[in-house]
Protein backbone atom coordinates (compact mmCIF):
# COMPACT_ATOMS: atom_id res chain seq x y z
CA UNK A 1 0.00 0.00 0.00
CA UNK A 2 2.98 2.24 0.95
CA UNK A 3 4.78 1.08 -2.10
CA UNK A 4 1.84 2.51 -4.27
CA UNK A 5 1.76 5.67 -2.61
CA UNK A 6 5.41 6.75 -3.13
CA UNK A 7 6.62 6.48 -6.49
CA UNK A 8 9.90 7.95 -7.53
CA UNK A 9 10.14 9.06 -4.35
CA UNK A 10 6.94 11.43 -4.67
CA UNK A 11 4.27 11.03 -2.38
CA UNK A 12 0.77 10.56 -4.47
CA UNK A 13 -1.85 12.62 -3.29
CA UNK A 14 -4.16 10.24 -1.90
CA UNK A 15 -7.29 10.83 0.04
CA UNK A 16 -5.95 9.70 3.49
CA UNK A 17 -3.12 11.86 3.31
CA UNK A 18 -5.41 14.61 2.87
CA UNK A 19 -7.79 13.39 5.66
CA UNK A 20 -4.31 13.39 7.81
CA UNK A 21 -2.78 16.77 6.79
CA UNK A 22 -6.87 17.79 7.71
CA UNK A 23 -6.47 16.18 11.27
CA UNK A 24 -3.52 17.76 12.11
CA UNK A 25 -4.48 21.10 10.96
CA UNK A 26 -7.35 21.01 13.29
CA UNK A 27 -5.75 19.78 16.06
CA UNK A 28 -2.96 22.51 15.80
CA UNK A 29 -5.72 25.11 15.31
CA UNK A 30 -7.86 24.11 18.69
CA UNK A 31 -4.57 23.03 20.57
CA UNK A 32 -3.63 26.73 19.87
CA UNK A 33 -6.98 27.93 21.87
CA UNK A 34 -7.07 25.58 24.15
CA UNK A 35 -5.02 27.05 27.44
CA UNK A 36 -7.38 29.99 27.12
CA UNK A 37 -10.35 28.22 26.27
CA UNK A 38 -9.41 25.95 29.94
CA UNK A 39 -9.34 22.99 27.92
CA UNK A 40 -6.48 21.63 30.04
CA UNK A 41 -6.48 19.41 33.56
CA UNK A 42 -3.75 16.89 34.95
CA UNK A 43 -4.69 13.91 36.46
CA UNK A 44 -2.20 12.32 39.37
CA UNK A 45 -0.47 8.74 39.15
CA UNK A 46 0.68 8.04 42.20
CA UNK A 47 4.32 6.88 42.81
CA UNK A 48 4.66 3.78 45.23
CA UNK A 49 7.34 2.16 47.43
CA UNK A 50 7.65 -0.81 45.69
CA UNK A 51 7.64 -3.30 48.88
CA UNK A 52 4.81 -1.76 51.07
CA UNK A 53 2.89 0.23 48.37
CA UNK A 54 2.87 3.49 50.67
CA UNK A 55 2.43 6.78 48.03
CA UNK A 56 5.54 8.77 47.41
CA UNK A 57 4.97 11.39 45.31
CA UNK A 58 2.66 11.50 41.98
CA UNK A 59 3.22 12.20 38.56
CA UNK A 60 1.00 15.20 37.19
CA UNK A 61 -0.15 14.19 33.11
CA UNK A 62 -2.22 16.26 31.10
CA UNK A 63 -5.29 15.71 29.79
CA UNK A 64 -7.05 17.85 27.03
CA UNK A 65 -10.68 17.98 26.82
CA UNK A 66 -12.08 19.45 23.36
CA UNK A 67 -15.97 20.13 22.11
CA UNK A 68 -15.37 19.25 18.98
CA UNK A 69 -12.53 16.85 18.85
CA UNK A 70 -13.33 14.70 22.10
CA UNK A 71 -10.74 13.50 24.45
CA UNK A 72 -7.11 13.88 23.34
CA UNK A 73 -4.67 11.54 24.14
CA UNK A 74 -1.32 13.32 25.55
CA UNK A 75 0.68 10.79 22.85
CA UNK A 76 -1.41 12.61 20.15
CA UNK A 77 -1.44 16.18 20.98
CA UNK A 78 2.00 16.99 23.01
CA UNK A 79 3.96 15.84 19.76
CA UNK A 80 1.83 18.06 17.63
CA UNK A 81 2.51 21.27 20.15
CA UNK A 82 6.39 20.74 20.32
CA UNK A 83 5.96 21.47 15.92
CA UNK A 84 4.48 24.51 16.70
CA UNK A 85 6.02 25.67 19.78
CA UNK A 86 2.71 25.80 22.17
CA UNK A 87 4.61 23.26 24.36
CA UNK A 88 6.27 26.09 25.43
CA UNK A 89 2.60 27.96 27.07
CA UNK A 90 1.32 24.52 27.41
CA UNK A 91 4.30 23.80 29.68
CA UNK A 92 3.88 26.93 31.44
CA UNK A 93 -0.14 26.20 32.26
CA UNK A 94 1.44 22.32 33.61
CA UNK A 95 4.02 24.34 35.65
CA UNK A 96 2.01 26.58 37.69
CA UNK A 97 -1.45 24.09 38.19
CA UNK A 98 1.36 21.59 39.58
CA UNK A 99 2.35 24.10 42.30
CA UNK A 100 -0.89 25.74 42.57
CA UNK A 101 -2.33 22.08 43.30
CA UNK A 102 0.42 20.99 46.10
CA UNK A 103 0.44 24.60 47.49
CA UNK A 104 -3.34 23.50 47.99
CA UNK A 105 -2.80 19.91 49.26
CA UNK A 106 -0.28 21.59 51.60
CA UNK A 107 -2.91 23.87 52.45
CA UNK A 108 -5.37 20.90 53.36
CA UNK A 109 -2.42 19.49 55.54
CA UNK A 110 -1.74 16.74 53.21
CA UNK A 111 2.39 17.62 54.06
CA UNK A 112 5.11 16.63 52.06
CA UNK A 113 3.70 15.45 48.45
CA UNK A 114 5.93 15.65 45.74
CA UNK A 115 4.37 16.29 42.29
CA UNK A 116 6.36 15.54 38.97
CA UNK A 117 5.47 17.04 35.79
CA UNK A 118 7.07 16.50 32.09
CA UNK A 119 9.06 18.97 30.64
CA UNK A 120 9.75 19.22 26.73
CA UNK A 121 13.26 19.75 25.37
CA UNK A 122 10.95 22.72 23.83
CA UNK A 123 10.77 24.25 26.95
CA UNK A 124 14.60 24.08 27.48
CA UNK A 125 15.25 25.42 24.27
CA UNK A 126 12.70 28.23 24.44
CA UNK A 127 13.18 29.98 27.47
CA UNK A 128 15.13 30.43 30.78
CA UNK A 129 13.34 27.03 32.18
CA UNK A 130 14.94 27.59 35.98
CA UNK A 131 14.13 31.30 36.01
CA UNK A 132 10.51 30.06 35.17
CA UNK A 133 10.44 27.35 37.99
CA UNK A 134 11.52 30.18 40.62
CA UNK A 135 8.72 32.20 39.71
CA UNK A 136 5.98 29.51 40.38
CA UNK A 137 7.63 28.18 43.18
CA UNK A 138 7.76 31.78 44.66
CA UNK A 139 4.31 32.11 43.04
CA UNK A 140 2.63 29.59 45.41
CA UNK A 141 4.96 29.65 48.80
CA UNK A 142 7.03 25.95 48.15
CA UNK A 143 10.02 24.65 48.38
CA UNK A 144 11.90 23.38 45.29
CA UNK A 145 11.71 19.65 46.71
CA UNK A 146 7.87 19.20 46.25
CA UNK A 147 8.67 19.68 42.76
CA UNK A 148 10.07 17.07 40.28
CA UNK A 149 11.48 17.78 36.70
CA UNK A 150 10.70 14.83 34.42
CA UNK A 151 12.34 15.19 30.78
CA UNK A 152 12.84 12.68 28.20
CA UNK A 153 16.49 11.94 26.24
CA UNK A 154 15.20 14.03 23.57
CA UNK A 155 16.74 16.96 25.80
CA UNK A 156 20.28 15.51 25.93
CA UNK A 157 20.43 15.04 22.27
CA UNK A 158 19.68 18.79 21.24
CA UNK A 159 22.07 19.73 23.63
CA UNK A 160 21.50 23.21 23.62
CA UNK A 161 24.40 25.32 25.14
CA UNK A 162 22.68 26.28 28.51
CA UNK A 163 21.06 22.47 29.14
CA UNK A 164 23.99 21.84 31.74
CA UNK A 165 23.62 25.47 33.12
CA UNK A 166 20.02 25.25 33.45
CA UNK A 167 20.14 21.92 35.67
CA UNK A 168 22.67 23.48 37.81
CA UNK A 169 20.19 26.37 38.38
CA UNK A 170 17.43 24.01 38.60
CA UNK A 171 19.62 21.40 40.70
CA UNK A 172 20.43 24.58 43.38
CA UNK A 173 16.32 25.46 43.94
CA UNK A 174 16.25 21.89 45.21
CA UNK A 175 13.81 20.61 42.46
CA UNK A 176 14.06 17.04 41.87
CA UNK A 177 16.13 16.00 38.40
CA UNK A 178 14.63 13.06 36.54
CA UNK A 179 15.13 11.05 33.16
CA UNK A 180 11.85 10.07 31.65
CA UNK A 181 11.35 7.09 29.67
CA UNK A 182 15.32 5.78 30.02
CA UNK A 183 16.49 3.03 27.56
CA UNK A 184 14.45 4.08 24.91
CA UNK A 185 16.04 6.63 23.28
CA UNK A 186 19.92 7.10 23.03
CA UNK A 187 20.71 6.63 26.82
CA UNK A 188 23.75 8.91 26.29
CA UNK A 189 25.39 7.34 29.05
CA UNK A 190 27.96 10.11 29.26
CA UNK A 191 25.07 12.92 29.58
CA UNK A 192 23.71 10.93 32.50
CA UNK A 193 27.34 11.11 34.49
CA UNK A 194 27.91 14.72 33.41
CA UNK A 195 24.51 16.24 34.21
CA UNK A 196 23.22 17.00 38.16
CA UNK A 197 20.69 14.55 38.03
CA UNK A 198 18.69 12.74 40.71
CA UNK A 199 17.06 9.62 39.19
CA UNK A 200 16.24 7.59 36.27
CA UNK A 201 12.44 6.33 34.77
CA UNK A 202 12.75 2.91 33.83
CA UNK A 203 10.82 2.60 30.51
CA UNK A 204 7.79 0.93 30.50
CA UNK A 205 8.92 -1.05 27.44
CA UNK A 206 10.90 -2.93 29.40
CA UNK A 207 8.79 -3.39 32.28
CA UNK A 208 6.40 -4.76 30.41
CA UNK A 209 8.20 -8.01 29.39
CA UNK A 210 9.18 -9.03 32.81
CA UNK A 211 9.98 -11.81 34.28
CA UNK A 212 9.61 -13.85 30.81
CA UNK A 213 11.16 -11.87 28.17
CA UNK A 214 14.90 -12.45 28.49
CA UNK A 215 16.24 -9.47 27.11
CA UNK A 216 13.92 -7.05 29.23
CA UNK A 217 15.11 -8.64 31.62
CA UNK A 218 18.60 -8.09 30.59
CA UNK A 219 17.48 -4.41 29.96
CA UNK A 220 15.80 -3.69 33.20
CA UNK A 221 18.91 -5.21 34.73
CA UNK A 222 21.50 -2.88 33.26
CA UNK A 223 19.12 0.16 34.16
CA UNK A 224 19.21 -0.62 37.85
CA UNK A 225 22.85 -1.71 37.94
CA UNK A 226 23.58 2.04 36.48
CA UNK A 227 21.27 3.70 38.64
CA UNK A 228 22.90 1.88 41.41
CA UNK A 229 26.14 2.81 40.39
CA UNK A 230 26.01 6.35 39.66
CA UNK A 231 23.92 6.82 43.03
CA UNK A 232 20.10 7.83 41.34
CA UNK A 233 16.72 7.24 42.16
CA UNK A 234 15.11 4.53 40.15
CA UNK A 235 11.28 4.56 39.30
CA UNK A 236 10.03 1.55 37.38
CA UNK A 237 6.76 2.79 34.93
CA UNK A 238 4.24 0.51 33.83
CA UNK A 239 4.23 -1.76 36.14
CA UNK A 240 0.49 -3.64 36.07
CA UNK A 241 0.90 -7.30 37.65
CA UNK A 242 2.06 -8.63 40.81
CA UNK A 243 4.91 -10.84 38.51
CA UNK A 244 6.22 -7.42 37.69
CA UNK A 245 6.30 -6.14 41.16
CA UNK A 246 8.26 -9.09 42.53
CA UNK A 247 10.43 -9.39 40.11
CA UNK A 248 11.36 -5.45 40.18
CA UNK A 249 12.17 -5.32 43.99
CA UNK A 250 13.74 -8.15 43.89
CA UNK A 251 16.23 -6.73 41.74
CA UNK A 252 16.08 -3.90 43.99
CA UNK A 253 14.19 -1.16 42.45
CA UNK A 254 12.73 0.80 45.53
CA UNK A 255 9.93 2.35 43.64
CA UNK A 256 6.66 1.97 40.76
CA UNK A 257 4.07 3.61 39.05
CA UNK A 258 1.01 1.67 36.63
CA UNK A 259 -1.85 0.10 36.71
CA UNK A 260 -1.37 -2.41 39.17
CA UNK A 261 -1.43 0.29 41.88
CA UNK A 262 -3.62 3.35 40.01
CA UNK A 263 -3.82 5.14 37.13
CA UNK A 264 -3.69 8.85 36.63
CA UNK A 265 -6.12 10.20 39.17
CA UNK A 266 -8.32 13.09 39.87
CA UNK A 267 -6.72 15.65 42.96
CA UNK A 268 -9.47 14.39 45.40
CA UNK A 269 -9.09 10.34 44.59
CA UNK A 270 -5.12 11.02 44.90
CA UNK A 271 -5.06 12.57 48.13
CA UNK A 272 -7.65 9.11 49.30
CA UNK A 273 -4.77 7.07 48.54
CA UNK A 274 -2.83 9.52 50.95
CA UNK A 275 -5.55 9.26 53.54
CA UNK A 276 -4.59 5.62 54.06
CA UNK A 277 -1.32 6.49 54.53
CA UNK A 278 -1.85 9.39 57.27
CA UNK A 279 1.67 8.16 58.45
CA UNK A 280 2.88 9.49 54.79
CA UNK A 281 1.18 12.96 55.18
CA UNK A 282 3.56 14.15 57.71
CA UNK A 283 6.56 12.04 57.19
P1 LIG B 1 5.24 9.40 30.46
O1 LIG B 1 5.68 10.65 31.10
O2 LIG B 1 6.22 8.31 30.30
O3 LIG B 1 3.97 8.93 31.31
C1 LIG B 1 3.60 7.60 31.49
C2 LIG B 1 2.43 7.21 30.62
O4 LIG B 1 2.12 5.83 30.81
C3 LIG B 1 1.13 7.95 30.91
O5 LIG B 1 0.39 8.05 29.70
C4 LIG B 1 0.43 6.99 31.87
O6 LIG B 1 -0.98 7.18 31.92
C5 LIG B 1 0.80 5.68 31.26
N1 LIG B 1 0.80 4.59 32.23
C6 LIG B 1 0.95 4.64 33.57
N2 LIG B 1 0.93 3.43 34.14
C7 LIG B 1 0.76 2.55 33.12
C8 LIG B 1 0.67 1.10 33.06
O7 LIG B 1 0.74 0.40 34.05
N3 LIG B 1 0.50 0.56 31.82
C9 LIG B 1 0.44 1.33 30.68
N4 LIG B 1 0.27 0.70 29.51
N5 LIG B 1 0.53 2.68 30.71
C10 LIG B 1 0.69 3.28 31.91
P2 LIG B 1 -0.26 9.43 29.24
O8 LIG B 1 -0.86 10.14 30.41
O9 LIG B 1 -1.14 9.12 28.08
O10 LIG B 1 0.98 10.28 28.77
C11 LIG B 1 1.77 9.88 27.68
C12 LIG B 1 3.01 10.72 27.55
O11 LIG B 1 2.65 12.07 27.22
C13 LIG B 1 3.82 10.84 28.82
O12 LIG B 1 4.64 9.70 28.99
C14 LIG B 1 4.60 12.11 28.56
O13 LIG B 1 5.72 11.84 27.76
C15 LIG B 1 3.62 12.94 27.77
N6 LIG B 1 2.96 13.90 28.71
C16 LIG B 1 1.94 13.71 29.57
N7 LIG B 1 1.66 14.84 30.25
C17 LIG B 1 2.55 15.78 29.80
C18 LIG B 1 2.80 17.16 30.13
O14 LIG B 1 2.15 17.78 31.00
N8 LIG B 1 3.81 17.79 29.43
C19 LIG B 1 4.56 17.14 28.49
N9 LIG B 1 5.54 17.82 27.87
N10 LIG B 1 4.37 15.85 28.19
C20 LIG B 1 3.38 15.17 28.83
MG1 LIG C 1 6.78 11.11 32.71
MG1 LIG D 1 7.74 7.64 31.06
MG1 LIG E 1 6.48 7.85 27.68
Amino acid sequence: DSKRRVRNGWQTFTPELAQRQQDRLQIETHLRRAADNDEFHLVYQPQVDLRHGRVIAAEALIRWENHQLGEMRPDVFIGHAETTGDIVRIGGWVLREACRQVHEWREQGYGIVRVAINVSYRQFLAEDLAASVRDALAEFGLPGSALELEFTERVLIEDAPDTVKTFMALRELGVVLTIDDFGEGYSALNYVRRLPIHGLKLSQLFVQGVPDNQSDVAVCRAVAAIARSLGLGLVAEGVESEAQRQFLVQLGVPVGQGFLFAPGLAPDEFVHRLDRNPDLAHA
